[in-house]
């Protein structure tokens, strides 16, 4: 099935200039090619596993905190909101944000920094790239393949950024931190609605713990007039709902702003087609500058007040240790991983690859919940 072309942009990617999947398999009949590779990510192992991954809080924190499959439908939902305004396409928009953050460690980003220093003799760990190994490699539930085999643009979209040193080893998808192109506009999208729904979710998590207050919000400039405004329209709302008015007040600014701003880029770019998208010297998916500059400060601000906060520090060094601890154990005895895992590491290990024996150590930990991370801690250190 195709998309209906005449209702996308000449900019927008297309099932028909596809530059198609790894390996070849017939056409799906009822769904494009693209919400084939949607569907192929949802039903994946590592989508389940979101659930029980730390966005900010870690999962036992509590019940209404983002998780790492909420933020990502956030994602979704905000990316596939502005691609129909733009007229580029939604499903394509949809398959990497449900799968861009497939690949990140327990304990958000915590776990990753952990794992990063564990791996430093041995290539290093980022989640962009883990994110990629997994629909690439580490899912195993097709007869004819390893991975999800998912077109070449979903997976251009996941890999947002990259060392050069390793856009050297991925072929088709590194090649444009080499060239120094662009990612296709859906690829644009969806990097800036990850930004956009963080930032806004951080503020509503942050508010909802205690941790942040709307007298702190109040000392930004831009949000000091929207929060006087709810007040002075609802004199008798409870704190709480002030702040859900000021973070909906917020999205539905910056997705406007981010839609009006990036029209204005493609009409000045005028690009005719995805190649075209891909040559030009930036990209065309972005704020308007004011917007880019408040976008900065309340980053700035969740990084003081929130992420910084001892009681997130707190949970960041327990993540620190919990990481570390479980790359020594498994690596100093491979046989406390699952059968399939022992295994691999001990052939890489006996043939003299550390550094491959090392990459199963971290495959492993980075595809851990949190909570099986913690049971896994705990039943090493009682030596079980
Ligand atoms: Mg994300």
């Amino acid at each position: 099935m195709t998309e209906a072309q005449n209702e996308l942009a000449p900019y927008a990617a297309t099932v028909a200039h596809s530059r198609g999947r790894r390996h070849a398999e017939p056409p799906p009949a009822l769904r494009t090619e693209f919400q084939r590779d949607r569907d192929r990510i949802i039903h994946s192992t590592a989508f389940r596993r979101l659930v029980y991954k730390t966005q900010v809080f870690v999962n036992y924190e509590g019940d209404l905190y983002r998780t790492r499959l909420t933020h990502s439908l956030e994602v979704a939902q905000i990316a596939r909101t502005a691609a129909r305004a733009l007229r580029l396409n939604e499903d394509l928009v949809e398959a990497i944000s449900l799968a861009h953050d497939l690949g990140h460690t327990p304990f958000g980003h915590a776990g990753q920094d952990a794992l990063n220093e564990c791996m430093r003799e041995h290539g290093g760990f980022e989640h962009n790239l883990q994110s990629l190994r997994v629909v690439d490699h580490l899912e195993d539930r097709y007869a004819s393949f390893r991975g999800l085999n998912l077109t070449f643009e979903t997976r251009e979209g996941i890999l947002k950024h990259c060392s050069l040193k390793h856009a050297l080893k991925l072929g088709d998808v590194g090649r444009r931190f080499l060239d120094r192109k662009q990612a296709g506009l859906e690829a644009q999208l969806a990097n800036i609605a990850d930004e956009i729904a963080y930032n806004n979710h951080d503020v509503d998590d942050g508010l909802r713990s205690g941790l942040v207050t709307l007298e702190q919000l109040a000392t930004l400039p831009f949000l000091e007039e929207p929060l006087r405004r709810i007040k002075r329209t609802h004199p008798k709302l409870k704190p709480q709902l002030q702040g859900s008015e000021l973070v909906r007040e917020m999205i539905g600014r910056l997705v406007a702003d981010l839609v009006a701003a990036s029209a204005a880029a493609i009409a000045a770019a005028a690009p005719q087609s995805v190649d075209e998208v891909r040559a030009l010297p930036h990209g065309l998916i972005e704020s308007s500058a004011a917007l880019r500059e408040e976008r900065l400060l309340l980053k700035r601000f969740l990084r003081d007040a929130l992420y910084m906060h001892p009681r997130v520090q707190q949970m960041t060094a327990q993540a620190r240790d919990t990481v570390k601890l479980l790359f020594e154990s498994l690596t100093a005895d491979y046989d406390r991983m699952p059968d399939e895992h022992a295994a691999n590491a001990k052939a890489l290990a006996t043939a003299g690859d550390e550094a491959g024996a090392a990459r199963v150590v971290a495959d492993y930990i980075a595809g851990m919940t949190d909570r099986f991370a913690l049971q896994t801690r705990d039943s090493l250190r009682a030596g079980r």
